[in-house]
């Protein structure tokens, strides 16, 4: 137990000394960049250290496994903010409404109203990202860069979404940098504050780039078991 405090403290640490580090690399006055930490796959055991040592913003991409541990974490800790990161069904919308803070997916009009609508019944507004599949790759959610503008602005004034940033993952054999500046690009036009973007193989590039929140899993926690 010490151990893994000691351990989460001093990745935590870490990865903050490169993100202040990489945002001196950013050309205006840098954005607050927001270590979003990914902990899927990894029990509640092995996040509550995390959560000891003030780490708060954390990403799930699955609504079942998210149900299984964050209510518990949420009695224990205070202030904690849920992102959903990965691909939501709309018939997991509620659940998704009911157990995250922030909603990063969203990539379809058909989403965005099943969002909307469960966001009303509960009565809460969660901040969302409009998720680009930057790189057009056929297996990947997002909707399509040349579409993102438009969509941004229909969720906004259509669907009635509070529509903060915009989020990708970019493909993983080829250099980031080019996807990344075309993110920031589809930012700029389509009027959004936020970026989510860079991993723990490319993050301090994304921030370097423009990213604001950075979703970081197994340099924070270590390598997963399986792809999840
Ligand atoms: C798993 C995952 C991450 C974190 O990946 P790492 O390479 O472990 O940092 C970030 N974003 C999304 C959408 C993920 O699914």
């Amino acid at each position: 137990m010490e151990q893994a405090a000691a351990r989460a403290n001093e990745r935590l640490e870490t990865i903050r000394a490169r993100i202040t580090k990489a945002q001196k690399r950013f050309g205006p006055p840098p954005a607050a960049v927001t270590l979003v930490a990914v902990s899927k796959t990894f029990p509640a055991e092995a996040i509550a250290p995390y959560l000891a040592a003030g780490q708060l913003v954390f990403g799930e991409n699955r609504v079942q496994e998210a149900k299984g541990k964050w209510p518990g974490l949420r009695a224990s800790y205070d202030g904690i903010e849920l992102h959903l990161i990965g691909p939501l069904q709309t018939n997991k919308a509620r659940e998704a409404v009911a157990l995250f803070d922030v909603i990063e997916t969203v990539d379809r009009d058909k989403l965005a109203v099943a969002l909307r609508d469960e966001m009303e019944r509960a009565g809460r507004n969660l901040p969302c990202f409009v998720q680009v599949n930057i790189g057009g790759e056929q297996q990947k959610a997002g909707i399509a860069p040349d579409e993102a503008v438009a969509f941004v602005e229909r969720c906004r004034q259509v669907h009635r979404l509070d529509i903060v940033g915009l989020m990708c993952i970019p493909p993983e054999a080829e250099p980031p940098g080019p996807y990344f500046a075309h993110m920031a690009e589809l930012a700029r036009a389509a009027g959004v504050e936020q970026l989510s973007m860079g991993m723990s193989g490319d993050f301090e590039t994304a921030i370097a780039m423009g990213a604001t929140h950075v979703r970081l899993g197994s340099v924070l926690f270590g390598a997963r078991p399986k792809a999840g």
